[in-house]
C-alpha cells in the first residue's frame, strides 16, 4: 500500500504549478518570500490553499489563517480537528482553539462543544471581549449569542471508532495516553493531528491559529496545548511565530511555542529555534517521552520558515510568494 505521506509528497499540489518530489528538499528556502502560509501536517495543503487566496489578494494574515483553519475544522474526515474529531472517553466532541494577531491580540476557547468553528469563536473572544479565554459552557453560549449554530460534531465513523475503543478500554487515562502513543508511532501513515497555521501577509504582518479536538478518548474536561497561548501558539510580530502539535501535556510543560519565538528573538533561525525547544523538552523529560511525538513549525520576520520534531513522521506544508505548495518532512531528534 502506498504510504500516505509519500503519496501526498508526490501528488499534492497546487493551483498553478507542481513541484516535483525530487526537487522538494532542494527547494526548501533558507529565505522565503512573503506572503506565506505554513501549517502542521501535509493534509492541510487544502487549508493553506484557502488562506493563500486571502493573502494573494492583499488580505490580512489574520483573515487568512481564520479562513484556512476553518477548512480543516469542517472536514469530517479529519478525526483530530472540528467536525468528525474523535470524542472524549464519554463520547463528547470537545474542541480547543486559539488565535493571535499582529497587534498582540489573542483569543482562545477551550473544551467548547457543538460549534463547528472554534477558531472563529476564539477570534471573537479576542475582538469582542476584554478577555483572552472562554471555556466550556460559557464559550458555547458566547458563540450562540454571536450567531453560531449548535451542531452535532460526532460523525458516524468517529462514533464507531469510539465504541470500538470502549470495548477494550479500561477507561483509564494512562491507557488513553498509551493509545495516543501508538497512534503517533513513527511510520504511522495517518499521523495528521492538530492544525497549527502561521501566515505572513504582503505587509509583512504575522498571525497564527491552532485548532484541535485534542487527544482522542481523553478525560472529560482535558485541555491540551493547542488553545493555550504560548504553548500551542505564539506570535510576536516583531520576531516571528510558532505553533505546535503532538502530545500537548509535554508542550504545555515547557511553554513550547513561546520558547521557539524567544529563541528566534535571540538569533536562532526558525529551524534552530524549533530544534532548541525539542532538545530542551527531551533533556527535561526523556524518561517520559517513550513513543510520543511532538513537532513545531516556525516563521521569522524575514519570512524564513523551519520545523523540527522529536521523532520521525512529522511533516508540514507551506505556500509562499512563488505560489507553490510544498510538503516536507521535518528533521527530528531521535534517530533510530
Ligand atoms: N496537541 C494536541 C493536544 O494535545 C493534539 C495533537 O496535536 O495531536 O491536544
Amino acid at each position: 500500500m502506498i504510504n500516505r505521506r509519500k503519496f501526498i509528497r508526490h501528488s499534492v499540489l497546487s493551483t498553478g504549478a507542481i513541484l516535483l518530489a525530487q526537487n522538494l528538499n532542494a527547494r526548501i528556502p533558507s529565505t522565503n518570500s512573503f506572503p506565506l502560509v505554513i501549517s502542521t501536517w501535509a493534509p492541510n495543503v487544502k487549508a493553506n490553499k484557502v488562506a493563500w487566496e486571502v493573502l494573494a489578494n492583499g488580505g490580512r494574515a489574520l483573515d487568512a489563517i481564520e479562513k484556512g483553519v476553518m477548512v480543516t475544522e469542517a472536514d469530517p474526515d479529519d478525526t483530530s480537528v472540528g467536525y468528525g474529531g474523535l470524542p472524549d472517553r464519554d463520547g463528547n466532541v470537545t474542541l480547543d482553539a486559539c488565535i493571535m494577531d499582529e497587534l498582540g491580540g489573542c483569543g482562545s476557547v477551550m473544551c467548547i462543544e457543538n460549534i463547528m468553528h472554534p477558531v472563529s469563536v476564539a477570534r471573537l473572544v479576542m475582538e469582542k471581549t476584554p478577555h483572552v479565554v472562554l471555556v466550556g459552557r460559557g464559550a458555547f453560549e458566547f458563540a450562540l449569542k454571536n450567531g453560531f449554530k449548535k451542531e452535532n460534531l460526532l460523525t458516524a465513523s468517529s462514533e464507531k471508532f469510539w465504541k470500538e475503543w470502549l470495548k477494550t478500554s479500561m477507561y483509564n487515562p494512562m491507557d488513553t495516553m498509551k493509545h495516543m502513543k501508538q497512534k503517533r508511532a513513527p511510520g504511522s501513515i495517518d499521523n495528521h493531528d492538530t492544525i497549527g497555521m502561521l501566515a505572513m501577509d504582503v505587509n509583512g504582518n504575522l498571525s497564527g491559529a491552532c485548532s484541535t479536538s485534542g487527544m482522542a478518548f481523553k478525560m472529560k474536561g482535558r485541555v491540551g496545548d493547542s488553545p493555550i497561548i504560548g504553548a500551542g501558539l505564539f506570535v510576536d510580530n516583531e520576531v516571528g511565530a510558532a505553533t505546535a502539535t503532538g502530545v500537548g501535556e509535554e508542550v504545555i510543560r515547557m511553554c513550547g511555542s513561546h520558547t521557539v519565538v524567544e529563541a528566534m528573538r535571540y538569533g536562532k533561525s526558525p529551524k534552530e529555534a524549533c530544534q532548541l525547544a525539542v532538545e530542551r523538552m527531551y533533556k527535561l523529560r526523556k524518561n517520559n517521552l517513550n513513543d510520543m511525538q511532538i513537532g513545531f513549525i516556525a516563521v521569522n520576520k524575514s519570512g524564513e520558515i523551519g520545523a523540527f520534531s522529536l521523532r520521525e513522521g512529522f511533516n508540514y506544508c507551506y505556500r509562499s510568494g512563488e505560489g507553490l505548495d510544498v510538503v516536507n518532512d521535518a528533521e527530528f531528534l531521535l534517530k533510530k
